[in-house]
């Protein structure tokens, strides 16, 4: 049996306030750590720059990896201009701003690079708990995952979810405990139309994260 190795993770990094948030735990629990970033032909190629800077500023080791063929398989409002982005959740599927296999090719993908650098621990940010109908952010979909790469691999990844069961508010919360409230604010990109800190203000993504900023500030100011 391979020795595990607990000193390094890998983390699945898009810049945006959930694996920032994520990059911050992981240097908390890990003693090395590095970060990898896909490009799938999102509309907003501002994100990788965004990741980058924040990897750079975190002090780990970054990757980047094309994966834009992701895009070129299926349509969605994320990478395809031409359709208008749903604003809700359809009552028949997910919203059209689900990329089909995203997390899939993720973890996949970081399964064989932390392979390479010989590290067993992977991080993503998913979560089900401010649930918008991605079926790849589900806790039973991240753990077959887990099972198939380690049967696949001859391996034993732990693939961590942090934010799994808190929502946005709490995910303030535990960047404010990680030190790094102020850098997931102004820094991150979570925006659908890429506009950094705070964002836009309109799109799903956006409305979520102040939603769950709002929260979190009230709470923080009673406690103050
Ligand atoms: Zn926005």
């Amino acid at each position: 049996m391979k020795p595990i190795n607990k000193e390094k993770a890998l983390v699945v990094f898009s810049g945006g306030q959930d694996s920032t948030t994520c990059l911050f735990w992981a240097k908390k629990h890990f003693k090395t750590v590095e970060a990898l970033t896909f490009v799938y032909g999102q509309k907003h190629v501002k994100e990788v720059e965004v990741a980058e800077a924040i990897a750079r500023k975190a002090g780990v080791v970054w990757h980047k990896m094309d994966v834009s063929f992701i895009s070129q398989l299926a349509k969605n409002s994320l990478t395809d201009s031409s359709i208008t982005m749903d604003q809700e959740k359809p009552a028949d599927g997910p919203p059209n701003t689900f990329v089909p296999g995203r997390n899939l090719f993720f973890l996949s993908i970081a399964a064989v690079l932390a392979r390479e650098r010989g590290i067993s621990h992977l991080v993503t940010g998913v979560s089900e708990t401010d649930f918008s109908g991605y079926p790849d952010c589900r806790d039973a979909f991240i753990k077959s995952l887990n099972v198939s790469l380690n049967l696949g691999m001859d391996e034993q990844f732990v693939i961590h979810t942090p934010l799994m069961w808190i929502d946005k508010a709490r995910t303030w919360a535990l960047a404010d405990e990680l030190r790094v409230f102020e850098l997931v604010r102004a820094r991150t990109l979570t925006c659908y139309n890429g506009v950094v800190g705070d964002g836009c203000g309109e799109c799903p993504a956006c409305k979520l994260r102040q939603k769950g900023l709002e929260k979190y500030l009230a709470t923080r100011n009673t406690e103050a």
